[in-house]
């Protein structure tokens, strides 16, 4: 049996934070590949090494003295090696790092550095092999993953290796220089990993105890998940819930294996599953909860909509043109609306319209701003009746008018919009019915 943990920022932020997870690692021999994050905040206030290296890679790239900054990032480093007694140095390191960035090889470079340091680390305290990412995980020429060819290779070498550290976030374009995935991407590298030595576990360690139901900025100390499918995940992800980097699951979620969401500080707790499919019911009738707020509704009425053949894809022709996505988009007979993001759509709003009309010529159209969409997601909904029924008289029992209600054919979701100041009263009457009173 494999295992790969991948271990995040704050897991890794301090000497002591690398003592718990050594600890964690050596507990359970399966634990073999381990892919670590750069270090993170030690407390609130704190800057994470990765924002540090932005900011020094700014100031050599502006051709300014970023001596001093990167000083500090090496203290961070030599904090943890000297609070674990390692006999290392990583004063040549830092001697090629500062010749690369007067050389200014590329922002992606400074800010690898981090995940590839902490890897360096990680291996000499946990006595592993140290295999960089660079020479395993590839990009393509249009800086595209390049699945194939990093499978072939990172599969062929960890196939000869006992044990091994693979810094996350970063690999290397075809002309060897590097590259790093969107922010949070060590979630990625890690289930790379899991697929390429057909892990049987993918182990994410992070400071949470797994999924929650709701945001816990919202209602106060959520109940966590214990088993969530990857479907159910996307649906509280899309809607703002951040537990993973969204492109994680793609690689293990093909090949079958598992997710465990664990907490560094609570090893104990068996934290979040994330599987493909389950017959275990969830706890309560819903998984969770989550939502943004920020939407605009722009409604389109005319009459004989529903006999014009092609009306709704000349509607939506008008947001396509303009370059706007649409989020929801449900009916009626003679109106259809579209909500969109109203971040988006605010700048472009007058073309938007005039593209309507002149493509569909509507009777009427109305926009209303400041609308929060809320995701109800639950693999458990489908067989329960009266599902929707609980949350509506739950919202009006708060007090909150419902704007829109959208249910997925697949019956995994149930999408509710609200005015953006209703929206955390919302949220918490929801989880208050099928949670708290569990009515
Ligand atoms: N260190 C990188 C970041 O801060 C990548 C990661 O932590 O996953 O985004």
């Amino acid at each position: 049996m494999v295992k790969v943990v991948k271990f995040g920022g704050s897991s890794l932020a301090s000497a002591e934070q690398f003592a718990k997870v050594g600890n964690i690692i050596r507990s359970d021999e399966s634990r073999k590949f381990v892919v670590p994050s750069a270090p993170g905040k030690r407390n609130s206030k704190d800057i994470k090494v990765t924002d540090m290296l932005y900011d020094c890679y700014a100031l050599a790239d502006a051709g300014e003295d970023f001596r001093i900054p990167l000083m500090k990032i090496k203290d961070r480093y030599d904090s943890i090696i000297n609070g674990l007694n390692l006999k290392l140095s990583l004063e040549e390191e830092f001697k090629i790092i500062s010749e690369n960035f007067k050389n200014k090889v590329g922002v992606d470079y400074a800010a690898s550095r981090g995940e590839y340091l902490n890897g360096i680390i990680m291996a000499n305290y946990l006595g592993y092999e140290f295999l960089d990412a660079a020479d395993v995980i590839f990009f393509d020429e249009d800086g595209s993953f390049d699945a194939e060819r990093t499978h072939k290779v990172l599969a062929k070498r960890l196939d000869n290796m006992e044990n091994a550290v693979v810094p996350g976030f970063y690999g290397s374009n075809p002309d060897g220089s590097i590259r790093t995935f969107s922010r949070g991407g060590s979630d990625i590298t890690g289930s790379i990993v899991a697929k390429a030595c057909k892990a049987s576990i993918y182990e994410n360690w992070t400071d949470v105890s797994g999924c929650l139901v709701a945001d816990p900025r919202i209602v106060e100390n959520p109940q966590p998940i214990k088993v969530i499918t990857y479907r159910e995940l996307r649906e509280l992800s899309y809607m703002g819930a951040s537990v993973l980097h969204e492109d994680a699951v793609f690689p293990v979620r093909k090949a079958g294996i598992p997710i465990n969401i664990r907490n560094t500080n609570d090893p104990e707790a068996e934290g979040t599953m994330i599987v493909d499919s389950t017959c275990q019911k969830a706890d309560y009738t819903i998984t969770g909860i989550a939502g943004k707020k920020g939407f605009v509704a722009v409604s389109i009425d005319k009459d004989q909509m529903n006999s014009q053949v092609g009306f709704c894809r000349k509607a939506l022709q008008a947001f396509e043109e303009n370059g706007i996505s649409i989020e929801h988009m449900p009916s009626g007979i003679d109106t259809m609306t579209v909500f969109v993001h109203q971040a988006e759509f605010e700048g472009k709003e007058q073309q938007v319209m005039s593209s309507l009309r002149r493509l569909v010529n509507p009777d009427y159209t109305e926009l209303e701003a400041d609308i929060a969409l809320i995701a109800v997601v639950g693999r458990g909904m489908k067989s329960q009746r009266g599902t929707a029924g609980r949350i509506f008289s739950a919202l009006a029992h708060a007090n909150i008018n419902v704007r829109m209600i959208d249910q997925g054919s697949s019956e995994l979701n149930i999408i509710i919009g609200v005015a953006n100041e209703d929206f955390e009263a919302a949220i918490k009457a929801i989880y208050d019915i099928f949670v708290v009173t569990r009515l």
